[in-house]
């Protein structure tokens, strides 16, 4: 299927040809994928601002593969001022005002579609920002003497369809809800425990996220 564009050049289908060559770039915004020489640069966090800020997160740190320890107020990945504009008003205000509820709203919000569907982009977001991080971070391969970069070789075809359901952040977009996958919510005995917790399973397009209880 080939690539389709907004008036603005905004996809609201990438072809899997377009989206490959943007991930290999590496100059691009991690939602439209559109150069950003031309659209210009703004960060985006990959752990929500608003996350970081409820858990006083920004000098604590992620592991990012075996090597790298990143603050997570520098873990961010490139996003133009359109892309960063929309994704605050379709998806991260929404998806704060309900998870700051739970898990007292779990169940209301569990029958309302709409609400599902944002969800689900929301964690296709952190999913792929995660991913696209990876494009930019260096090791150091101590067998072969050489600094490769974590994202390197990745088979970005697997990660097209995560990349796709990103763009529900388009107000312009819909998406067939067989296109969804699977969602396990859990409530947490309150012990006293990390309220944080962000994992991934690239390979398995997998991703545990804990938001308070
Ligand atoms: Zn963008």
């Amino acid at each position: 299927m080939e690539t389709i564009r907004l008036p603005d050049e905004r996809p609201l289908f990438l072809s899997i040809d377009d989206f490959i060559e943007a991930m290999e770039t590496r100059e691009s915004c991690f939602l439209c994928l559109r150069d950003m020489d031309a659209v210009g640069a703004t960060r985006e966090n990959v752990i929500p601002r608003w996350i970081l800020k409820q858990y006083d997160l920004f000098d604590q740190s992620v592991t990012i593969g075996d090597q790298t320890q990143l603050a997570y107020r520098r873990h961010t990945v490139p996003c133009c001022p359109t892309c960063n504009a929309f994704l605050g008003q379709q998806i991260e205000k929404p998806i704060r005002d309900r998870l700051l509820e739970w898990p007292r709203r779990l169940k209301d919000d569990f029958r309302d579609y709409e609400f599902h569907e944002k969800l689900y982009c929301w964690l296709s977001l952190l999913h792929f920002k995660s991913l696209y991080k990876d494009v930019f971070i260096t090791h150091y391969d101590e067998e072969n003497r050489k600094q490769y970069r974590l994202g390197e070789g990745r088979d970005w075809f697997v990660h097209h369809h995560v990349n796709s359901l990103c763009r529900l952040a388009f107000p312009e977009l819909s998406i067939d809800p067989k296109a969804l996958g699977s969602m396990l919510f859990f409530v947490l005995p309150e012990d006293g425990s990390e309220p944080f917790d962000f994992v991934t399973f690239h390979e398995a397009s997998t991703m545990m996220v804990r938001v308070g209880q």
